[in-house]
């Protein structure tokens, strides 16, 4: 009788305890998670290295992606950022991002059992089913079209499904983050270009903008617009990021934030250390030009202002759950900006992606807002988009 009461005593015990005491069982069901669903990436910027001889297959030292990489870390959809200075302008602007739009062309091309060239969200869909790579292009800035809206049709006819209004510097129509206000916002050119971008069923980006830039193009849009590579204001004062008013009108109108990863932008204490080194980094980004110099001119600032602060990936999940607390879960995905600056400690590279699902369903996420994060709130922003594009074309 002892022995049968024991034996029910433990089969109670097992029953009472939860499994997801078990350490490793949120770790397993975000793998699970993870790895099943379309996991896209609105703004990467590795499309230069595809002009050179590196090669996307190999996996490389250097660098946030590469085909391996990208498969470890279950990264299957992205944008390939037509990235280019603002200061180059004119037909030269237009002609090197033909030449960038050519190398993710000729990618898909070369690999056609790997990447597929996506330019709806049903491709996406498709290449995710066909276990390919999903790869689309958005435009990092308006000075690409070279005041032309001939110049920007042809682009859209070329593939590119977004267009950030502005880089750094301001257009000749719209202001940017980066520079002094001239324009007060969008010219009238500036609200042509967004309405040709809603008649052309490309994404109307709004990174890298100025405030008031933002408030007109959300006005004038017809569609949802994306904020491509941005975070959240309110835990890091970059202008790069938007603030919770700008979230919430974004969201509003059926938009989504895209969080960005670099350092300096999901990192106060960073972003601090980021403004008084501000005058210095001007003066030495002239001496060393160039991306490829972003590491020596950090070493040459830590050398006169100390060491800088350092970013951990988990302030990533920080500004998600901002963001998604803000205007819920349907409104948020990731933009990561791999290849265009530094990355935080544990972010290293686009295998470490894992580790963000893995920290959502730590909070307890449902595995749907999961999804929709990792890459399907952007697939219907795209829908909405080209089904903008068919009422007004029809
Ligand atoms: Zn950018």
């Amino acid at each position: 009788m002892k022995r049968v009461l024991l034996i029910f005593l433990l089969l109670l015990l097992c029953s009472i305890s939860p499994t997801a005491q078990k350490p490793d069982d949120a770790g397993e069901r975000a793998k699970k998670i993870h790895f099943s669903s379309i996991v896209l990436d609105t703004h990467i910027d590795v499309t230069p290295r595809l002009q050179t001889e590196w090669k996307f297959t190999d996996e490389h030292a250097t660098g946030h992606i590469d085909l391996p990489r990208m498969k470890r870390g279950g990264l299957n959809a992205l944008f390939f950022s037509i990235y280019m200075r603002g200061t180059i302008t004119g037909q030269k602007a237009v002609d090197d991002a033909k030449a960038r739009i050519a190398a993710v062309h000729k990618l898909a091309q070369d690999l056609p059992d790997k990447v597929l060239l996506c330019t709806t969200a049903a491709d996406v869909r498709r290449a995710h089913s066909q276990g390919k790579i999903a790869a689309l292009m958005g435009m990092e800035g308006g000075h690409m079209i070279n005041n032309s809206l001939p110049t920007l049709r042809m682009f859209a006819e070329l593939g590119v499904r977004y267009l950030t209004l502005t880089h750094s510097v301001n257009t000749d129509w719209a202001d940017s983050s980066g520079d002094q206000p001239k324009h007060n916002g969008l010219t009238d050119f500036g609200k042509d270009v967004v309405r040709e971008l809603n008649r052309l069923g490309v994404m109307v980006d709004i990174s890298h903008v100025a405030d008031k830039t933002f408030w007109d193009a959300l006005a004038v849009s017809k569609a949802p617009m994306v904020a491509s590579h941005s975070s959240c204001r309110a835990l890091s004062g970059h202008s790069r990021n938007m603030t919770d008013e700008m979230i919430k009108a974004l969201a509003k109108k059926g938009g989504v934030i895209q969080i960005n990863y670099l350092d300096s932008f999901i990192d106060n204490d960073l972003y601090l250390w980021s403004q008084k080194t501000q005058a210095a980094r001007r003066e030495l980004s002239q001496k060393y030009p160039g991306r490829e110099n972003a590491a020596k001119i950090r070493e040459e600032l830590e050398k006169q202002f100390g060491p800088a602060p350092k970013a951990s990936w988990e302030r990533i999940v920080d500004h998600i759950d901002h963001a998604v607390k803000l205007v819920g879960a349907d409104h948020v995905g990731l933009g990561s900006d791999f290849d265009g600056g530094s990355m935080p400690v544990g972010m290293e590279d686009c295998s470490k992606l894992p580790k963000i699902t893995e920290a959502l369903v730590r909070k307890g996420y449902k595995e749907s807002d999961i999804r929709n994060i990792l890459g399907l709130n952007t697939l219907r922003l795209m829908e909405e988009v080209e089904r903008v594009s068919k009422q007004i074309t029809k």
